[in-house]
């Protein structure tokens, strides 16, 4: 490297510091879950997306250690060539039909699948609206397909309809709405029955990314759209394996027959990249059991949000409102955040303070996520902390 390039890395580097927006990492020494080991030291985590506690699962371990001792490690090969295994296809076959889909398609992480998705589907003769709110991943991934771009502010639908106008006022041959099910910084569910609405009445198509939903939302867990009762209204879903359905990789596309075959042909990411190892697709088969089987891990996770969200509230946190188990506390500066996020760990509680530029300015908060793994001795000893670091740190007066 030219020590030009070096410096120029360096003073990036120093301004992220000097902008208290370096993100540390810090080593989890144990599987992760309800608790964790984190420098030798037992936290209690309150920021996994391990919704139903699958991450640590016997049922997964033993399908995947399974699948390791018969199907081998790794596949050595784009699926095309010679890397797909039969526990892909059952797989796809398993997830399209868990969300009332004709059939799906396995990335290596939702983020590709999101990266790869539109580029195959639109031309530059088509529109694809996006919420300003999105995921990284679709944003990206519209960048790459040559379709025009309209953006709506959050789940603002009066905008969304302005958008709608504008895109055919352009002449778009196809519209496709992008959002997520599910907006990860507030645990606010995208308004699905009035996106649906407009796009029935603007002949547009619905792409829903539910990774925060999967698994967990609706009420076999099937996600947002079945959560509204309107999921035969959504064309595409995207998803991860790497949140509710064990937590480790792999995402997924779900739509009609001739999307998955033309993307199967077409998507960079699925065609360029190693196919996922069989041991992960046997495990998500075995999540899947697990999440069709019953809902005792839903309501020990819906219940668990309930207590969580009403003890909070009971001392007197100010909360977002919402129904998903991600429950932000709001601090509002963003200093206090850190010193609040800070104390807690000091008491053995594991979260995550979110502050500008990933959260408008002035919003800052803790973003505290429920899961089926955590007792109510876990969450009673976690309010008793919320309260003493709220009270340490002034956010509670
Ligand atoms: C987590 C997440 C992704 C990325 O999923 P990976 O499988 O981890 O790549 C994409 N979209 C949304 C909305 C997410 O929350």
């Amino acid at each position: 490297m030219t020590p030009e390039f070096t410096r120029q890395l360096h003073d990036t580097l120093a301004q992220i510091e000097a902008d208290g927006l370096l993100k540390r990492e810090r080593a989890i020494t144990s599987p992760q879950g309800a608790h964790i080991d984190v420098a030798g030291r037992d936290m209690l985590n309150l920021c996994a997306n391990n919704y139903l506690g699958l991450a640590d699962h016997p049922s997964l371990i033993a399908a995947a250690k399974q699948a390791l001792d018969h199907d081998g490690f790794g596949m050595a090969s784009v699926r095309f060539i010679c890397g797909t295994h039969e526990l892909h296809r059952a797989l796809e076959s398993r997830l399209a039909q868990f969300l009332s889909k004709d059939d799906s398609l396995l990335f290596a992480a939702c983020f590709d699948a999101n990266g790869g998705l539109f580029e195959p589907l639109l031309g530059p003769e088509d529109a694809v609206i996006s919420d300003a709110l999105n995921h990284a991943s679709i944003i990206d991934g519209i960048r790459l397909c040559k379709a025009r771009r309209y953006r709506y502010a959050n789940a603002d639908m009066d905008d969304l309809e302005t958008q709608l106008k504008a895109a055919r006022a352009d002449g778009a041959r196809h519209i496709l709405i992008a959002t997520d099910g599910v907006f990860s910084m507030d645990g606010l569910l995208a308004p699905l029955p009035a996106i649906t609405d407009l796009a029935a009445r603007y002949q547009a198509m619905v792409m829903v990314d539910d990774c925060h939903a999967t698994g967990f939302m609706g009420p076999k867990g099937q996600g947002t759209g079945h959560h509204h009762g309107l999921h035969d209204k959504i064309d595409i879903v995207t998803g991860t394996l790497g949140k509710a359905l064990g937590g480790a990789m792999g995402g997924f596309i779900a739509g009609p027959q001739p999307v998955i075959d033309l993307l199967r042909q077409r998507a960079r990411p699925y065609l360029f990249s190693n196919a996922l190892p069989p041991m992960i697709c046997a495990a998500a088969l075995a999540a899947l059991d697990i999440v069709e089987k019953g809902d005792d891990l839903r309501t020990r996770l819906f219940d668990n949000a309930g207590y969580w969200r009403a003890g909070l509230t009971a001392r007197g946190f100010e909360l977002l409102p919402g129904e998903h188990p991600i429950i932000p506390v709001m601090i509002g500066d963003a200093r206090q955040s850190q010193d609040m996020a800070a104390r807690l760990g000091d008491l053995g509680v594991y979260v995550a303070g979110f502050f500008f530029p990933v959260v408008p300015q002035g919003t800052a908060r803790i973003r505290t996520q429920m899961n089926a793994a955590l007792t109510r001795a876990d969450l009673d000893f976690a309010l008793d902390a919320f309260e003493s670091a709220g009270r340490d740190t002034r956010v509670l007066t």
